[in-house]
């Protein structure tokens, strides 16, 4: 397959028509010779003898008649010990020490290690000789970060294999082979502590994948309560720019009861990604104490990066969360925002000159977006336990419409939806998920009846409140007036959670539980008031004093003490 060449025709930004002979595959990788500059480039479409191919650098500078040569592979990324804690570009290029020297683009054609393979990890077998293995078994472990991080058979290897030679116990270099496997069929193979993955093609080293069902807490009390994840899911935020979309994954990475988080960020402005850089190596995990980066993978592309790097660093964040729910652990991947990789997509689609879908997206938009969240899921793993990929996806439309194909197409695929209001972002009330529009498939922990119950009062309280904006405060009935106080209450002091505080960000599934329960008592109750006045006053009190609570260390003296004032109210 290698030493297979072509020769540019035509150059259409970061499109080359290459004129090849012999075979070439669909996404093989290949490079520009340009000079002594290399750019690497994928063959998107073949027709005939002719492969498009998109460059993943500047093109500035090829030329028609340029060779190109073809790698005979896929675009692939690294998977080995030594991916967490790293900020990577969408082709696995580390980031932030180019970016202190280059200004957060990779100089053309300069390609990075993803990791170092001078690094020595101490590996501990999980196997030993006659051992039977396939494709994902566990040969060893080292430690990386609080993880044991497995050392597995590679994911093509295919059917049933034997364990020839494995290493004792050591300090070892990725590149080093741990062990031999011989197949049925005689044939043997070295397997090093890291190989390559084709980002565009699944990780399927499972049993099966199973139904999700539990609950990923999140500790973002409107989500976990009203809106619920999965582990295993897929979800999506979709909100006007500004609406708070970035601030609520940051919150939900910090927070989220998930081993590992993979950040895919496309990003809206050079800016933005620089603040991610810049902010995540200093937030604390509040689990360990230590640093969040420990457990965490950002994917980083700006929207001055190039469009092919843009389209694949979705896929990159995506085989690497996959990778490490191979070793039993539940992964979180966070893309932020999935309508730049759509545009990226567009971008290319246009240079093809295929025929446009909907608002010049490609007519396979929906499906390329339908197997980014094919990929999430909850898995029974071949050894039985059970491991998660759990898909979280900011979507971006212009002026907040969401009947747009990006968000629509979206909205068929995913478990559960949470639109973010502009109203309620313009009104500071964050997190900014509308509890009008948003709905969730899966199961909350808490109890069917309570949710109901709030969100009946949501709903009639908002009807109340769009008639005052008519026939004011007096055109209304005190009973209508009290179901739009308890709407209120419930939105002030429970769907409205303060994000930087470090009590009231996370509440617990056992405190929202309490809490909740709580105020669906109060939101039952029929209070004898007087006058819209009386209740105006009772409700102003009883929100501040649960607000005071919602900032007390749960069960501590305060939080008791706070909770036998509110009571005392609640007894009028
Ligand atoms: P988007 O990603 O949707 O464009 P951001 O997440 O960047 O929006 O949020 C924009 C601004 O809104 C933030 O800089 C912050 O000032 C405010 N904001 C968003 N979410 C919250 C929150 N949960 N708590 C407080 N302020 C928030
Ligand atoms: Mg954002």
């Amino acid at each position: 397959m290698s030493n297979r060449t072509g020769k540019i025709i035509s150059i259409t930004g970061n499109m080359i028509a290459v004129k090849f002979t012999g075979d070439i595959i669909q996404n093989e990788v290949g490079y520009v010779i340009d000079g002594k500059r290399r750019l690497k480039s994928e063959v998107i479409k073949i027709r005939y003898d002719v492969a498009f191919m998109q460059v993943f650098e500047y093109t500035k500078g090829i030329k028609v008649g340029d060779t190109v040569e073809f790698s005979g592979q896929m675009l692939s990324v690294w998977l080995g010990p030594g991916l967490l804690a790293q900020i990577y570009d969408g082709l696995q290029n580390p980031l932030p020490q180019l970016a202190e020297e280059f200004g957060f683009f990779l100089p053309v054609g300069e390609e990075r290690d993803a990791f170092s393979l001078k690094v020595k990890w101490d590996f501990t077998p999980l196997a030993k000789k006659g051992d039977k293995v396939t494709a994902g078994s566990f040969l060893g472990w080292v430690p990386e970060g609080i993880f044991e991080h497995k050392i597995m058979v590679p994911f093509n290897v295919r059917g049933d294999w034997t364990v020839e030679d494995i290493a004792k116990k050591g300090k070892y270099a990725p590149d080093r082979v741990i062990a031999k496997i011989q197949s049925d069929k005689g044939k043997t193979i070295d397997v090093n502590m890291y190989f390559e993955w084709p980002v565009k093609i699944p990780i399927t080293a499972y049993r099966q994948k199973l139904p999700p069902k539990e609950p990923l807490v999140t500790k973002i009390r409107i989500l976990d309560t009203l809106f619920p994840i999965a582990k295993g899911g897929t979800y999506c935020i979709p909100g006007p720019f500004g609406a708070g979309k970035t601030v609520l994954q940051q919150i939900t990475s910090r927070h989220a009861e998930t081993d590992i988080v993979i950040i895919a960020a496309c990003g809206e402005r050079a800016g933005e990604v620089v603040e991610t850089l810049r902010e995540f190596p200093h937030i604390e995990d509040p689990r360990t104490g230590k640093p969040l980066m420990e457990r965490t993978i950002i994917i980083c592309n700006t929207s001055s990066m190039p469009v092919a790097a843009r389209e694949s660093s979705v896929y990159t964040g995506t085989t690497i969360a996959e990778y490490y729910r191979q070793m039993g652990l539940n992964v979180l991947l966070l893309a932020d925002s999935t309508s730049r990789w759509a545009q990226a997509m567009r971008e290319i689609s246009g240079r093809l000159e295929e025929i446009p879908g909907e608002e010049a997206y490609p007519a396979y938009l929906e499906s390329r977006i339908a197997n980014f969240y094919e990929r999430a899921g909850l898995v029974e793993l071949h050894s039985g336990d059970q491991a998660s990929l759990t898909i979280g996806g900011t979507v971006s439309p212009a002026g907040g419409n969401f009947e747009e194909p990006v968000t629509q197409g979206t909205l068929k695929v995913v478990g559960a939806f949470h639109g973010l209001s502009r109203d309620r972002a313009n009104a500071r009330r964050f997190p900014s998920v509308s509890p009008l529009e948003s709905w969730s498939k899966y199961r909350s922990f808490i109890e069917k009846g309570l949710v109901d119950t709030a969100k009946e009062i949501l709903f009639k309280g908002d009807e109340v409140s769009q008639m005052m904006k008519v026939v004011g405060e007096e055109g209304v009935s005190l009973g209508d007036f009290v179901i739009y106080l308890k709407a209120d209450f419930l939105d002030a002091v429970y769907l409205q959670q303060n994000g930087f505080d470090p009590v009231d960000a996370a509440t617990t599934a056992d405190r929202q539980k309490y809490l909740f329960t709580k105020i669906v008592d109060i939101l039952k109750k029929g209070f004898p008031f007087r006058d819209k006045e009386e209740a105006r006053d009772y409700f102003y009190n009883l929100r501040h004093s649960f607000i005071d609570w919602n900032y007390k260390e749960w069960r501590s003296k305060e939080f008791k003490k706070q909770e036998d004032k509110i009571d005392v109210l609640l007894k009028r």
